[in-house]
């Protein structure tokens, strides 16, 4: 398929191809849609095999910000970049600053931010050629790391779904099985202690784990083991995927809520959850703290701010479950459904205002 009509099929605003000689980029910004704001989205590094690999991904990942910020109620569009290349070797000054140069080009239209393969120390050297750049450090009246914020909206979130299913949203005495104790793992893990679930946990690496047993009494398993334990609330905090024919068979828990992306290998999985009665929070939704963190940035960062945006959350979720209740239809799929709403409400607002005025809303 053309680059154009791929646009057309999603409605995707603009692709930009930038070309650096001097410092080797070559990147791909996406903005799929602002009708919201101003596209925010990470730049990846990525050592793509082919161009038509990077342009799949970003084209993938720029939609699933629009969705992010509508549904989470933000003011921004949805965008995402992707530099190709080896996040191990091939990083320069020269290189994200070229790229950051590329950016102020665009006026604003993308904001970018950190991803897979990119740094704080990236965003610095960013923000010296735009100031379009979020997620630099706390030094520099940036947000710094956003996974205490992304942990606090997944806690809000499973608490969220433990009210849907039981009325309470009260985690004392649930046993929630945490899968990945890195950034955003073990500060879930803290809050959750903090309440009085219980833990088990797993991780490939020891020393987190030993970490997190000593902290919060938690009991810890294999990695392969996570899946079948018995739990109350299964959270994936590491990888995608992982909600999938093989684990579906073992899983026991009645609710899924965790910060990785892309739990689901396919949306047929999310309706086997369904019918299986278990509560999906939607992963895009859940783990939208980081997204709300350096949003707050474009303000002035307020932790405080950030903070009270996601527990907002809690309603968030609890809206999504109840429409999907409500019209019998996967979680997943209610979420798209609450993001469309507020995109097409917005998109004919401001279609009667520019008829009515001649000028497009906010001029
Ligand atoms: P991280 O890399 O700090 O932690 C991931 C942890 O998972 C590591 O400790 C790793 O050893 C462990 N792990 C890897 N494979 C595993 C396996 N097979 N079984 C058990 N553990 C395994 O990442 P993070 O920042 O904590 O993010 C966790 C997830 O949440 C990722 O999917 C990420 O994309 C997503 N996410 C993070 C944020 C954020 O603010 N950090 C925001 C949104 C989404």
């Amino acid at each position: 398929m053309s680059y154009f009509n791929r646009m057309k099929e999603f409605d995707y605003e603009q692709l930009v191809f930038c070309q650096d000689r001097t410092s080797g980029l070559r990147a791909i910004i996406c903005i799929h849609d602002t009708t919201l704001g101003p596209a925010l989205g990470g730049v990846r590094m990525y050592p793509y095999e082919r161009e038509e690999d990077a342009v799949v991904d970003v084209l993938r990942l720029a939609r699933g910000m629009t969705y992010k910020a509508a549904v989470s109620g933000l003011n921004l569009g949805g965008g995402k970049a992707v530099i190709i290349g080896d996040p191990t070797q091939d990083k320069t000054e020269a290189l994200f600053r070229a790229f950051g140069r590329y950016i102020e080009t665009l006026h604003g239209r993308y904001i970018t931010a950190e991803d897979v393969g990119s740094s704080i120390q990236d965003m610095s050297y960013i923000n010296m050629e735009t100031d379009h750049v979020t997620g630099i450090t706390v030094a520099r009246g940036g947000s710094g790391d956003p996974s205490p914020v992304t942990a606090r909206g997944v806690y809000n979130g499973i608490k969220a779904c433990w009210n849907h299913k039981e009325g309470t949203s009260s985690l004392r005495g649930v046993t929630v099985a945490v899968q990945g104790l890195g950034h955003v793992g073990q500060h879930l893990c803290r809050l959750l202690h903090a309440e009085g679930a219980n833990l088990i946990v797993t991780d490939v690496n020891e020393r987190p784990m030993e970490e997190v047993v000593s902290e919060c009494s938690a009991r810890s398993v294999d990695p392969d083991e996570i899946y079948s334990v018995d739990c109350d609330v299964f959270a994936p905090c590491a990888l995608g995927a992982v909600i999938n024919d093989r684990t579906l068979e073992v899983l026991r828990c009645s609710v899924v809520a965790g910060a990785a992306n892309n739990q689901l290998e396919e949306d047929r999985h999310g309706d086997e959850l369904t019918k299986k009665g278990i509560i999906y929070a939607p992963d895009y939704v859940i783990n939208a703290g980081g997204l709300m963190n350096v949003y707050e940035e474009l303000a002035g960062y307020s932790q405080e701010r950030a903070f009270k945006r996601v527990d907002h959350l809690f309603y968030t979720i609890t809206s999504i479950l109840e429409t999907a209740k409500e019209k019998n239809i996967p979680s997943y799929l209610a979420a798209d459904v609450v993001a469309e709403r507020r995109l097409e409400e917005i998109r004919s607002i401001s279609s009667i205002w520019a008829n009515r005025t001649g000028t497009p809303v906010g001029r």
